[in-house]
């Protein structure tokens, strides 16, 4: 799926970075909950979502960019009512297996962040975009858009988690992949690839030598909490690895919570 073509230095040449639904093939989709390891990715978060959450005195959350169903499932285990979306079928057929396999009822919509409507889904008190997934939309204009949307299915006050990979670090020459927080599987390593202002290519090798690319925006922290409060959020906080004091230049990924 292309996305609409708007002229800005920021795009990347390549129309192939933008088409996220075709970077998730069956293949890797299949690998991705090895790549994660939900159990190591459960103990790296430990109570940090739900905290937040319960705090905010969330009970309808809508998960948006759910790939394999790994927070829908944690957060309606912890008690929340999830609906779980994701652009890519592929994802999407993977989260209803995890949901079915583990007796879990949860509704899952296969829909591009562009079409969110609220007279379709309704509204909710949160919205969480995590796995560092905004990243896939390389144009400014159109991530704020996308965030509008966002806004859009939610109730007044309501809440937006948005967590992405720190590519400030990154483009600092600090990539690390820990593995402690978000792709754990010890069966797999998380690579860079072509890198530079306007792409980030990440290279997800398997130890069987299967080897999978994903290529997205770099976008930055700043830059980010700016494209927020342009779709009309009030940035409240940003935690590095899940902590509120942290190095902007260490840490792995930033989570932004935000109010609409
Ligand atoms: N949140 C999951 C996790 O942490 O394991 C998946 C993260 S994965 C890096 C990014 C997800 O965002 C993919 O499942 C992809 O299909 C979805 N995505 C990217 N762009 C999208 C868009 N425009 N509309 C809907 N989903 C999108």
């Amino acid at each position: 799926m292309a996305l609409n073509s708007v002229c800005s230095p920021e795009i990347s040449p390549d129309p192939a970075d933008q088409d996220y639904a075709a970077q998730y093939c069956n293949d890797f989709v299949s690998r991705w909950d090895e790549l994660i390891d939900w159990d190591k990715r459960a103990a790296g978060e430990g109570q940090f979502f739900t905290d937040l959450l319960l705090r905010a005195g969330v009970c309808r959350l809508f998960d948006a960019a759910t790939g394999s169903g790994f927070h829908a499932v944690q957060l309606r285990k912890a008690g929340f009512n999830v609906t779980a979306c994701d652009g890519s079928p592929t994802m999407v057929t993977r989260a209803k297996a995890n949901f079915a396999i583990r007796g879990l009822d949860i509704p899952v919509v296969c829909r591009d962040w562009r079409d969110l409507d609220p007279r379709q889904l309704g509204t909710f008190d949160a919205v969480l975009c995590l796995g560092s997934s905004l990243c896939h939309v390389f144009d400014e204009r159109e991530r704020i858009e996308v965030l509008k949307r966002f806004r859009s299915l939610l109730r007044p006050g309501g809440l937006l988690l948005l967590d992405q990979r720190n590519f400030q670090a990154i483009l600092h020459g600090n990539f690390s992949s820990s593995g402690r927080y978000y792709y754990c599987g010890k069966t797999a390593s998380v690579t860079l690839g072509e890198l530079n202002d306007s792409l980030c290519e990440f290279v997800y090798t398997f130890a069987d030598g299967a080897r999978y690319r994903l290529r997205v925006f770099p976008v930055l922290p700043g830059k980010l909490r700016g494209e927020m409060e342009s779709a009309g959020f009030v940035a409240q906080k940003s935690f590095g690895d899940f902590k509120s004091v942290y190095d902007p230049l260490r840490a792995d990924f930033i989570i932004h919570q935000a109010q609409a």
